[in-house]
């Protein structure tokens, strides 16, 4: 898709100011409709995610090991408890620090593995729902991501997505202030 031309569905613009709501994370409240928590597949091969010295073909257990890690089940469990509540959006984020390069990404810490582990979580755009998704309100996706490529002088060091570990439907709502 062309830079420029995102296209976000049932999302709506405040109806105070007018500024237009792109994400979960710009409503001042979000109706949590639904969580659906995906299953880890059996292989995680072919990711692109790289060691100080090369590619990592295989990080099947590398993933299944982080994805077991009891503060990540907790969060997935915080998710999953948020279904049917009407909550701040910053509730449900990561419980994790923003990494400092990198900084749209938490930072899993104290990884025992060989690569480092971030969580993103991120709006999907009109392309990517598929039908059951295409309704009233938007879906966030929460994803694991881990090392990719360094660029050097051409961008430098990258992250790369391995796997979706969560989707979030939700509905934004505006405080009775803001409602005309
Ligand atoms: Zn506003």
């Amino acid at each position: 898709m062309v830079e420029g031309e995102r296209k976000l569905t049932g999302h709506d613009n405040c109806p105070s100011c007018g500024k237009e709501m792109t994400v979960m994370q710009d409503y001042p409240l979000v109706d949590v409709a639904g969580v659906t928590i995906l299953d880890v597949p059996e292989e995680v091969a072919d990711r692109f995610t790289y060691t100080e010295s090369g590619p990592l073909p295989n990080i099947t257990d590398e993933v299944k090991g982080t994805v077991a890690r009891d503060d990540l089940q907790k969060y997935l469990e915080t998710l999953r408890e948020s279904v049917g509540n009407l909550l701040d959006p910053k509730s449900i984020l990561p419980p994790f620090q923003l990494d400092n390069y990198f900084s749209y990404a938490y930072r899993i810490p104290d990884s025992i593995t060989e690569l480092p582990y971030y969580l993103i979580v991120r709006d999907l755009e009109e392309t990517e729902l598929s039908w059951r998704d295409q309704r009233d309100g938007g879906v966030a996706v929460v994803q694991l991501w881990s090392r990719g490529p360094n660029m050097g002088s051409a961008g430098g060091p990258t992250i790369t997505p391995v796997l979706d570990l969560a989707e979030i439907q939700y509905k934004g709502q505006f405080l009775p202030g803001e409602i005309k």
